[in-house]
């Protein structure tokens, strides 16, 4: 906490005798604690100690110079017969200098029965104070303080107290203390407060509301809803508000944009991604480890791992997180071993790897079906960094061997771990024992799965599929009763392709789109020429989609990549590369049509799903099968 956001305390303006003028001068010119407590004695000498004025000046010295004494300046106080606010807040002051929140307050309750009265200087520093130890219970207390000693009136104490509030998510009671003030009053630090009182609750309407009415608004202003539209996963909306943003002239901090590229990520939109980077080059942003990081993780996202090395090899300040962000950018997109390269680098970098520096390098494996190396980190982590394997390194090996066959490895490793298993490392040895047929084990998993995470529709489709692909159809149908019994509905799947810098999305069987005639007519085409090749849909995926009413329509033709991807066909000159993004995991029927259509109509298809990366080039795909 820096001092200049601290209000200066009046200085006390008493009558200077000459000996006390005297004195001033000479604090005035200490340059060390040393030199101060030998001008101390001297007063003690002459026999002036712990007149008031003095006190004040000593304290005063000790709190606020740097390094000064704090320990001294609380002795001081604890000395003088009547000690005066000034005193009292220099030393509150000095205490929160230090960020030793604690302190301050420590020291106002002792003070409180028989000490000097607090003014609104002290409850400034006070309410500040509780914000950095976000104890909401302490603000309470002051605030009945503030009322008692008349001082509610006052706009900065106001200020400080809907900051306090809307920070520790006591938003209506921030909005109380907002309300109560008149608008005229209420400074821009008063208004962002509130907002990001609404963000963190995530209450989203009133945060616009509160923002549309913002009579003026910063960059803080513009960050706190940006992110609040990425927290939701209202990506578009984030992008749409930073464009205004920018029409509006209010320059973009380096938060602004890391928060744009997660945006921007998500959406796979990686021409709006390449003019952020644009942006960032030709104003100079400084390409911090953050910074970097997310564009990194942008490029990465979007399927072009080539321009997230060049980010990479250009900055000069390499921190583990950008490490680990290339590492993880490799894995995703079907690296491997480059990016164990990587993680070697990285460990004759000088840059410590961390836990998640691990839980790349073993995702990196675990995609690669590269068991042996995995376990060789895996033994690395402890042995050599001291770093105890969390639930995701686990994970991260129940994947690995899972992926290479060796499920009863996966359940071993299950059963060694100090914690339950959670979702994602079930879900894997569902997706293991699909992939290698043991049902039994699919079974299993998946109806703890149930157990563990009743609400998420994941569980009871893999539980189905695998019911289904022992033709098990009493199961699948008890399946689908216990999950509509608890209302819930499968995940709709929805794919969004960017053409021109425009984000288009697409859920299954769609009819919204101002183009669906050409994409239909084109989704036709499509079906006709894979079958000619052969091809078959393969329908037992589904079987939890057909019998839905309102799914009935959304035949395997329909699902929302193939949709995506006759728009793009349609959409861009033959040869481009077409780049989707999914939601869910892609179906296996899809998986095989997507090998086919890269093959016939000559394009390079990439399909970031739920999990992973598909780079689907002339007929094969970079997954090798195995997602
Ligand atoms: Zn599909
Ligand atoms: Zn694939």
């Amino acid at each position: 906490m820096s001092s200049s956001t601290l209000p200066n305390p009046p200085s006390l303006q008493p009558k200077i005798s000459t000996h006390q003028s005297k004195t001033l001068f000479l604090l005035q010119l200490c340059k060390s604690t040393n030199e101060a407590t030998q001008v101390h004695a001297q007063l003690f000498k002459s026999g002036q100690i712990l007149q008031t004025f003095h006190a004040s000046k000593m304290a005063e010295f000790y709190a606020i110079s740097n390094p000064g004494n704090i320990a001294y300046a609380e002795k001081i106080i604890n000395h003088i017969r009547e000690p005066n606010t000034f005193i009292l807040n220099t030393v509150i002051r000095g205490h929160l200098e230090r960020e030793n929140p604690e302190k301050a307050m420590d020291l106002y309750h002792k003070m409180l029965p028989y000490g000097p009265k607090p003014d609104n200087y002290t409850f400034t520093f006070l309410l500040k104070a509780c914000t950095q130890l976000s104890i909401a219970y302490f603000g309470e207390q002051l605030h009945s303080n503030i009322v008692k000693f008349g001082l509610c009136s006052d706009p900065f104490i106001r200020s400080k107290l809907i900051h306090l509030y809307a920070n520790s998510g006591r938003v209506l009671d921030a909005r109380k203390v907002f309300d109560g003030t008149h608008h005229s009053e209420l400074d821009i630090v008063s208004w962002n407060s509130l907002l990001e009182g609404y963000a963190i609750c995530g209450e989203g309407e009133l945060a616009q509301r509160l923002f549309d009415e913002m009579p003026n608004r910063d960059v803080v202003s513009w960050n706190t809803m940006i992110a609040l539209h990425v927290e939701k996963c209202e990506f578009k909306e984030a992008l749409r508000l930073f464009r205004l943003m920018l029409d509006d002239r209010e320059r973009p901090s380096s938060i602004t944009l890391v928060s744009i590229l997660s945006a921007v990520s998500h959406l796979g939109a990686i021409d709006q991604g390449r003019w952020v980077h644009a942006y960032i080059e030709k104003h100079g942003y400084k390409l911090d480890s953050s910074l970097g990081s997310s564009l990194i993780n942008m490029y990465s996202k979007c399927g072009n791992v080539d321009l997230a090395n060049a980010v990479f090899e250009g900055m000069t300040q390499k921190g583990v997180d950008t490490w680990n962000s290339m590492i993880s950018g490799l894995a995703m997109n079907g690296h491997g071993p480059k990016a164990l390269r990587l993680f070697e680098n990285l460990g004759t970098s000088g840059v410590k790897p961390n836990a998640i520096s691990f839980a790349c390098v073993l995702n990196a494996c675990s995609h690669g079906g590269l068991v042996e190396e995995g376990c060789k980190y895996f033994a690395m982590m402890s042995q050599e960094y001291g770093i105890e394997p969390k639930r995701a390194h686990y994970g991260c090996m129940v994947d690995l061997f899972g992926r290479a066959g060796m499920l009863e490895k996966a359940n071993e490793t299950i059963r060694s771990m100090p914690t339950e298993p959670d979702a994602p490392m079930l879900k894997a040895l569902i997706a293991a024992s699909r992939i290698h047929g043991d049902l039994v084990l699919g079974e299993n998993a998946g109806l703890q799965l149930i157990e563990l995470a009743p609400y998420d529709s994941a569980g009871y489709v893999l539980l189905s599929n695998i019911y289904a692909m022992g033709n098990n159809w009493n199961r699948v149908h008890w399946v689908r009763k216990k999950m509509r019994g608890k209302g819930i509905k499968k995940t709709p799947g929805c794919s969004s392709i960017e053409i021109d810098g425009v984000v288009h999305e697409f859920v299954v069987g769609d009819t919204k789109h101002l183009k669906k005639r050409e994409i239909y007519k084109m989704l036709d085409e499509m079906s006709k020429r894979l079958r000619s090749e052969g091809y078959k849909p393969d329908t037992k995926e589904v079987l939890l989609d057909i019998e839905e009413e309102e799914a009935k329509e959304a035949s395997l033709g329909h699902h929302s990549e193939k949709l995506a991807i006759a728009f793009g066909f349609i959409s861009t000159r033959p040869g481009t590369t077409i780049r989707i993004v999914k939601n869910l995991r892609v179906c296996a029927d899809c998986h095989t049509a997507l090998k086919h259509l890269s093959k016939l109509y000559g394009r390079d298809i990439t399909v970031r799903d739920l999990n992973r990366f598909h780079h689907f080039i002339a007929g094969s795909c970079s997954c090798l099968d195995y997602w």
